[in-house]
């Protein structure tokens, strides 16, 4: 196995075909709306970070019955995910909050993925969380936005947190019982290659139970859009996304489930994205480099637990 796939993980745990449904409701994001920031992050369109959902003014109860049959029919699947993807999913008042939750807990619905920032989560959100999961058995996931763990790129990018308020939110969840999914950018060009391995390592020593890995696009009307125009910032090679994601991978704990190895990027005004070819393509190019090369997820993960002492 070169990676714990996210796909196998799913069929292993809920013994059918899974799907995520995405649900889209209506709230913005602190680093856009003033309360820390007004541009947002320096990669961030206006849609977010969704850009494949249905319309906010549709009720959750609705998106999801629009969206199981949808799926249902088209991929056979069984069971799902309700996955809350635009934005800060978890920046709404408390009461709003926890009626979206209760209207995802309908039959088939297996998980709830709830895309957040660090510095978004509060005690009295994840002790609800924990309610719901014991009350109903649907599993939860709070997807957090890292993207670096070097903090002085958090600054560039403008994210408007640094890694101390990740290690708080992961601590914090891992405490409620429920699960973190980190999002890492493993290509930003402020980033080297120390850091992406010293991300995978802050990663598995926190006990995050998936990441989803990002290759960095760049979309026109962006802080990052502007800088690429200007010449100011130049993306990484091709070969360096994909020797960046195997060290990665390498220095990660086996035990995390692997959701993707590069993300899809919006068509609509992107001035550069996946090297111009396709995610798929790219995540074979992975795949088999990993095969010729002997590589595999967590074949460096040995610096824990006072690897110094053994
Ligand atoms: S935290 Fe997410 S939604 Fe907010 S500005 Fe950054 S990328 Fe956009």
């Amino acid at each position: 196995m070169l990676y714990n796939r996210f796909s196998d993980y799913l069929k292993e745990k809920y013994k059918a075909k899974v799907y995520k449904l995405p649900v889209n409701i209506p709230v913005t994001c602190p680093n856009r709306d003033g309360k820390i920031g007004t541009d947002g992050c320096l990669f961030c369109g206006e849609e977010g970070a969704g850009f494949e959902n249905l319309s906010n003014q549709i009720s959750v109860k609705e998106q999801i019955n629009i969206n199981s049959k949808y799926i249902g029919a088209n991929y056979k699947a069984e069971k799902f995910i309700v996955y809350f993807q635009n934005f800060t999913n978890t920046y709404l008042p408390i009461n709003k909050f926890k009626e979206y939750i209760y209207d995802s807990c309908v039959p088939n619905v297996v998980s709830i993925y709830i895309s957040t920032r660090p510095d978004c989560v509060s005690d009295e959100q994840l002790s609800f969380l924990q309610s719901i999961k014991n009350e109903y058995g649907i599993d939860i996931v709070i997807e957090l936005g890292l993207q670096t763990v070097n903090y002085h790129t958090l600054n560039m990018i403008k994210r408007g947190h640094t890694l101390a308020e990740f290690i708080d939110a992961s601590l914090n969840i891992n405490k409620h019982d429920l699960d973190v999914c980190a999002h890492y950018i493993v290509d930003l060009p402020m980033d080297n290659m120390e850091d992406v391995v010293e991300g995978a390592k802050i990663i598995s020593a926190l006990g995050v139970k998936q990441v989803k890995c990002h290759s960095m696009y760049i979309l026109e009307g962006t802080g990052l859009g502007d800088l690429y125009n200007k010449g100011v910032i130049e993306p990484v090679s091709l070969e360096e996304y994909i020797d960046r994601t195997i060290s990665f991978l390498e220095y990660l704990s086996p035990d995390i489930i692997i959701q993707r190895l590069i993300g899809r990027a919006p068509k609509e005004r992107s001035l550069f994205c996946n090297w111009g070819t396709s995610w798929w393509k790219i995540h074979d190019m992975i795949e088999e480099k990993m095969t010729m090369e002997k590589k595999r997820q967590g074949l460096k993960f040995d610096y824990l637990n006072g690897s110094a002492c053994r």
